[in-house]
């Protein structure tokens, strides 16, 4: 008869240190509390421990009174690593300062104190894992698990490899990480692992379309929250992050990938961090100020007279189509293979952006052009940018989106608009680093729905709006501006020739 798996048999518990009693050292410390190890944490300062141990026992004991009785007689503080108990399986958190030497320091102790069948585990969020391991005794056992900011409520670890970090240690953390309840991506050490790299383009290409002012920051928010469906504009997060924070990961990423354009930090967030305009924590940054709810800009208007009676839809455009349908316009549609687009019959054309502004559209077909933003549910959204010459067609457009509940945001005649553009920029640092091997593209999609809150990975998104169709806006912005931040990823372009055959 097989053997039953008995819980006993399951993987010890092993013992957990946590250095650092700060903000991730006690996240770290109550979710191994919680998962039920025995913790030990250190840190210099008696008083961060105290109020460690006070915050990490309110919050268990919010939840269970009981299990935070349980955990008390778990818990142990010491100020020195050499002060902690020193079972030889110790899993060592370290989670201090983002420093190289101050972590070395703290991993050397570590190694010397536990012996070699401890595992050395850095939070740190942007130092090379490689670089922390060397000079480490038994470099091979270090490695990075790094959570998110509040530990006990985000749920991905990146679990990070350095070039000599063991595997099979790195899946000893992953297994440990999603005991505690979390989500693992697993990642090569490069700059800004998955999450600080991926999410890049949401910040910089954000700062871009500001600084062209394509829109105002209101706009862009409005836009990346409605259409785009992201909890949070950019702007509105960089000020919760603090501009200075925001604007250093960037300017490190940077650093750390030579000056590759894609990633160049933007000297209007560098003038507001000169200035002190740091955020919500210093009372301002990109907003002037944070009380109560700040309402959307307000949209362009249009008489619902101005509402088309009938159009016709050629091509396959499912946003298109939606937003027909919710305003109860009547269309034909006609089977082409060139680009979709509506034609308001007398008025002009209506296309969704692949990229060239609607001056450019109207040169090429011979008449008015009007370019809408792409969206994530074109059922759903509330809100979406347009860009092209004011008068009967933009009217028409306005009122026939109001009809279907949709708020219409003029913006300057910017190629790829906002949230196509963004959003193509995304999927694109994604499709890089999977290319380089950073991470696969299943772990870049768990880490940015669950590392940063994104409505979709990026290559689910890449799928529901067509490899195709984001690499053509790519190319088109490469084409318009000849930066090299435009340049698509091979294997994106290697993806879609793919399919072509
Ligand atoms: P924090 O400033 O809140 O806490 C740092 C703690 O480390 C302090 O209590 C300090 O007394 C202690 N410390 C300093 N030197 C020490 C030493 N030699 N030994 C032991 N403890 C020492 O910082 P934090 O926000 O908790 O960040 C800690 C680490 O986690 C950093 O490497 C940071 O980059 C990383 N991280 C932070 C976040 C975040 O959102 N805060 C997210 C992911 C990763």
């Amino acid at each position: 008869m097989p053997e039953k798996s008995h819980p006993a048999e399951q993987a010890p518990i092993r013992p957990v240190c946590v250095v650092g009693a700060g903000t991730m050292g006690r996240g770290i410390a109550q979710v191994a509390l919680a998962a039920g190890h025995h913790v030990t944490l250190v840190d210099p300062d008696a008083k961060q421990l105290a109020a460690a141990e006070a915050d990490i026992l309110a919050r268990l004991g919010r939840k269970n009174p009981d299990a935070a009785i349980a955990a008390k007689e778990r818990l142990v503080q010491a100020q020195d690593i050499s002060e902690a108990p020193s079972p030889a399986d110790t899993i060592v958190v370290e989670a201090a300062l983002e420093n190289l030497e101050v972590k070395q320091k703290i991993l050397t102790a570590a190694a010397n104190h536990f012996g070699p069948d401890s595992i050395l585990a850095t939070n740190t969020s942007s130092l090379s894992i490689t670089e922390i391991a060397a000079g480490i005794p038994e470099p091979a056992r270090v490695v990075g698990m790094h959570f998110f900011n509040p530990v006990p409520v985000m749920r991905l670890v990146e679990v990070v490899s350095g070039v000599g970090t063991d595997p099979a240690i790195a899946t000893t953390v992953a297994t440990l990480a999603t005991s505690w309840g979390k989500s693992v991506a697993r990642v090569r050490s490069a700059p800004g692992f998955i999450v600080n790299r991926v999410a890049r383009p949401f910040y910089g290409e954000s700062l871009k379309l500001v600084e062209e002012q394509a829109a105002t920051i209101e706009v862009v928010d409005t836009m990346l929250r409605s259409a785009g469906e992201f909890r949070m504009g950019p702007f509105e997060l960089m000020d919760l992050i603090g501009n200075d924070v925001n604007f250093e990961v960037t300017r490190k990423v940077w650093t750390a990938f030579h000056h590759d354009p894609r990633y160049e930090p933007s000297h209007l967030q560098r003038e507001l961090v000169a200035g002190g305009r740091y955020g919500r924590k210093t009372g301002a940054g990109f907003y002037d100020s944070y009380d109560g709810e700040r309402p959307d800009p307000d949209p362009a208007v249009a008489d619902d007279a101005a509402c088309p009676g009938a159009a016709i839809l050629r091509g396959k455009c499912p946003q298109l189509r939606t937003l027909l349908d919710r305003a109860s316009v009547r269309y034909s549609v006609e089977k082409t293979g060139g680009l979709p687009s509506l034609e308001l019959p007398g008025l002009g054309l209506v296309t969704v952006t692949a990229g060239k502004t609607a001056a450019e559209e109207s040169l090429l077909r011979g008449g008015a052009v009007l370019v809408l933003d792409r969206c994530l549910a074109p059922e759903k959204v509330s809100a979406i940018a347009f860009a092209g010459e004011s008068g009967p067609l933009a009217d028409a457009v306005v009122a026939l989106l109001a009809r279907g509940k949709v708020r219409a945001y003029p913006i300057a005649d910017t190629p790829g608009l906002v949230v196509a553009r963004v959003v193509s920029m995304i999927i694109n640092e994604a499709w890089e680093t999977a290319r380089v091997g950073t991470a696969s593209p299943e772990d870049i999609d768990t880490a940015m729905t669950l590392g940063t809150n994104y409505p979709l990975g990026p290559f689910a998104w890449c799928r529901r709006w067509s490899p195709q169709s984001v690499l053509e806006l790519l190319d088109t912005l490469w084409a318009e501006y000849h930066d090299p931040r435009y340049r698509a990823s091979q294997s994106l372009r290697a993806a879609v020739r793919q399919a072509a055959r």
